[in-house]
């Protein structure tokens, strides 16, 4: 297999890893969230969101075109429900027919984004040669959208409205609940404001807490997640300088948090 597969093969992976972590934290936390929105689990993409060099490949590779097609549907999501499944071609949503070529996917956008909003929704889509109609019926979440991008350093942020962790470190972070205490530490960044305001220690040490709050909500083992958290040592690197607070502080207020919120 050539190497190029690999590499679209390991991107569509580990973007799935992330969406459906980030979904379980994102639909468990709504009343945590002061942003929230409609969330229907449907992720699409269309050969243009691979760079140049790789589209032919994409194309052949996933049997998709410059129209928006199912990239990944989460488990147990409205998508899921409403039997949609990765392939298929969106022909249109609530009869609004999506258009072809480099903006095909930001239309899908726009048009999902106004139409969600009103509740049940009607999808057409083309499976094989079949064209179908389901009904698509998405449910409240938390409204910041997870985004997966390229970059070899193990990093995550959020802008106050949106969050990337790079391939890197989904790649690296081994337990899925290391991956959603990042995730939910980033969220509680963004549901309290904190980009909006100097960076303190105080802020760190508050997403820690609450982030451990928001994985509790969805379920996960927070006993668990601290051990995978105390075990990783990426978590003792000396941060003696700055706004990070130390390894042992950071420690306590996830303690305190599972101790809190369990
Ligand atoms: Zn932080």
């Amino acid at each position: 297999m050539p190497a190029e597969d690999d590499v679209l093969q390991q991107f569509l992976d580990l973007n799935a890893t992330l969406e459906n972590i980030a979904y379980k934290i994102l639909t468990s936390n709504v009343a945590n969230c002061p942003e929230t929105g409609p969330s229907t689990g449907l992720h699409v993409h269309t050969t243009y969101d691979f760079p140049e060099g790789m589209r032919a490949e994409a194309m052949t590779r996933l049997s998709i075109g410059p129209t928006p097609f199912v990239r990944h549907i989460i488990p147990g999501s409205p998508a899921e429900k409403a039997g949609l499944k990765v392939g298929d071609e969106i022909l249109s949503i609530a009869k609004i027919d999506m258009i072809e070529g480099e903006r095909s996917r930001q239309f899908y956008e726009v048009v999902s984004r106004g139409e969600w909003t009103t509740g049940t929704t009607s999808i057409t889509f083309k499976r094989g040669e079949k064209v179908d109609t389901t009904q698509l019926t998405p449910h409240l979440s938390c409204a910041y959208k997870v985004h997966l991008f390229f970059d070899d350093k193990v990093n995550a942020y959020t802008d106050g409205e949106e969050i990337w962790v790079t391939t890197e470190l989904v790649n690296t972070i081994g337990a899925e609940e290391s991956l959603a205490m990042i995730i939910a530490h980033e969220l509680a960044h963004a549901t309290e404001g904190h980009i909006f305001k100097t960076p303190t220690k105080e802020f760190e040490l508050e997403a820690d807490h609450l982030g451990m709050k928001y994985i509790l909500a969805a379920g996960y083992d927070g006993q668990l997640a601290l051990a995978q958290w105390t075990a990783n040592p990426l978590n003792h690197k000396s941060q003696t300088e700055g706004t990070h607070p130390v390894f042992e502080e950071r420690w306590r207020a996830l303690d305190k948090a599972l101790n809190e919120f369990k």
